[in-house]
């Protein structure tokens, strides 16, 4: 797992699994951790490298309710999760389905995990909105589209937006059950001012891009989605992986 300090306040370590970014953030004492690694050995080695960075994290956020963001109580078992009023709903809608996708994950991968994925009660926020962290307040957008649910956090003292699974420079939008391309490109407009104050945007999977680099991202997967069911893939996103979420998609929209 890398560990990269994007600012005293904002450290992003992304997981050996679909490079899946946690990003922690602070202000004064306090510290959150907004998604999480994927795998058992990076989430117990995650308070260790908060620790030691002087990260005091009591809160965690999920950009979205797709079980991969989810896991961060197996490295603060003891931190409330933050989620958006629309997370929360599908959360409380969809109930057993991140464990259930985590159980089949780790069966296909022979991960053994030290306890079953525990969800208790995620607190909604109203977002937009802000949430006031140390003397500093994040402020969270809604961010729907790749499913029905999802926010992106903007760190404005660090200038680093946080955007879960949009502008991956790794993967290609993905219409997931819930998502609609509408909402999707509506989001991408919505993220468009913040990547342009940006100097670092944070993926759900991926490396942390700059600010150029996830305008590119933007109007290539704008490009992308109004283009489908015919839309070639970006140049640097045509794998065999990706072609298999394209196909999805185009199954999505049909
Ligand atoms: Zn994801």
């Amino acid at each position: 797992m890398r560990a990269v300090g994007l600012h005293p306040d904002v450290v992003v370590v992304t997981s050996r699994f679909w490079q899946t970014t946690a990003t922690l953030v602070r202000s004064g004492d306090e510290a959150f951790c907004v998604d999480s690694p994927v795998l058992p050995d990076e989430l117990e080695i995650l308070p260790a490298i908060a620790e030691q960075a002087g990260f005091h994290v009591v809160g965690l956020f999920a950009t979205h309710a797709d079980w991969d963001h989810l896991l961060g109580r197996y490295a603060f078992p003891e931190a409330p999760l933050g989620v958006a009023e629309s997370t929360a709903l599908r959360l409380r809608n969809e109930p057993g389905r991140a464990q259930r996708l985590m159980r089949e994950f780790d069966d296909e991968h022979y991960v053994e995990r030290p306890s079953p994925l525990a969800l208790p009660g995620a607190q909604p926020l109203p977002v937009p909105g802000h949430v006031a962290i140390g003397d500093q307040q994040l402020e969270v957008h809604p961010a729907e589209g790749h499913t029905a649910d999802g926010m992106a956090v903007w760190i404005p003292w660090a200038r680093v937006l946080v955007c879960g699974d949009y502008l991956s420079p790794v993967e290609i939008p993905m219409l997931s059950p819930g998502g609609s391309r509408d909402a999707y490109l509506a989001t991408l407009a919505r993220l468009e001012p913040l990547v342009e104050q940006a100097a670092h945007v944070v993926p759900g999977h991926g490396a942390v891009i700059d600010a150029t680099r996830a305008a590119a991202i933007l109007r290539e997967d704008v490009r992308y989605l109004q283009g489908l069911p015919d839309a070639p893939l970006p140049v640097a996103r045509r794998t065999g992986a990706q072609k298999r979420i394209h196909a999805e998609n185009v199954a999505a929209l049909a």
